[in-house]
């Protein structure tokens, strides 16, 4: 089993002074689901945001596929799908140019049969043409999730996938991340519901005030 993300003495404090990440160690193995589970406030979404480039380390380092995440930030980035927490899409923009131009953006040639099939896979081909502004809760997190895929990443990293998605919702986006580990793709997601990690993990870490304290 190949290590894929190596995350070795990680720390972070922020300007306030506060510490959400405490010499985190850990290793994401090459194809696996691996959840972070942990309270409010534990550190999770300062963990995937560093790994994902968004928030600079204090100390430690973290590589990515053998690429230093400062140094080779734009290797480890395009090998990186991050689906964010908060529901931050435009208005006006359909779901289909939202996801196209996401993958654009990663230098992609266009792929309309790989964009219908997300789509498809997440049950929004049929809102293709709608604005975003026209979609629900439930279906503006699915699109962040086919933005976070339409560059075809190895890797899936997913702040909080299933808040705010009724039991349909959840299920869905749980058989697309079972289909995606199967298919090759390594997952890493955070959440404080036990409930959603049990069926479909391969391994749980447990943070709490910026330690693994169980994996
Ligand atoms: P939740 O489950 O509520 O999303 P979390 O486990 O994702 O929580 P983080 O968002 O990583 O937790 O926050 C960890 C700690 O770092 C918290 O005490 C938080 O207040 C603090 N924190 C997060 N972002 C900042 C920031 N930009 N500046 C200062 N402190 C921050």
């Amino acid at each position: 089993m190949k290590t894929i993300i190596e995350i070795s003495q990680l720390s972070k404090v922020y300007d306030t002074g506060h510490q959400a990440l405490k010499e985190i160690g850990l290793d994401i193995v090459q194809g696996e689901i691996l959840a972070l589970l942990g309270p409010n406030g534990a550190g999770k979404t300062t963990l995937i945001s560093t790994i994902c480039g968004l928030v600079s380390p204090s100390s430690g380092s973290v590589t990515v596929d053998g690429h230093d995440i400062i140094s080779g930030y734009r290797e480890t980035r395009s090998l990186i799908g991050l689906v964010p927490q908060e529901l931050t899409l435009g208005a006006f923009d359909t779901v289909w140019n939202t996801v196209q131009f996401s993958r654009g953006l990663f230098g992609k040639k266009p792929n309309p049969a790989y964009i219908e099939q997300l789509l498809k896979d997440l049950s929004l081909f049929d809102k293709k043409d709608t604005e975003l502004r026209a979609l629900s809760g439930g279906m503006k997190r699915r699109v962040l999730i086919a933005k976070a895929l339409s560059h075809e990443p190895r890797i899936l990293f997913l702040d909080e996938p299933m808040s705010g998605l009724d039991p349909i919702g959840r299920k869905m986006v749980k058989d697309l991340l079972v289909d995606l580990r199967d298919q090759g793709t390594t997952i890493f997601f955070n959440t404080h519901i036990l409930a959603d990690v049990e069926s479909i993990c391969d391994r749980i870490s447990i943070i709490n005030y910026g330690h693994i304290i169980v994996e």
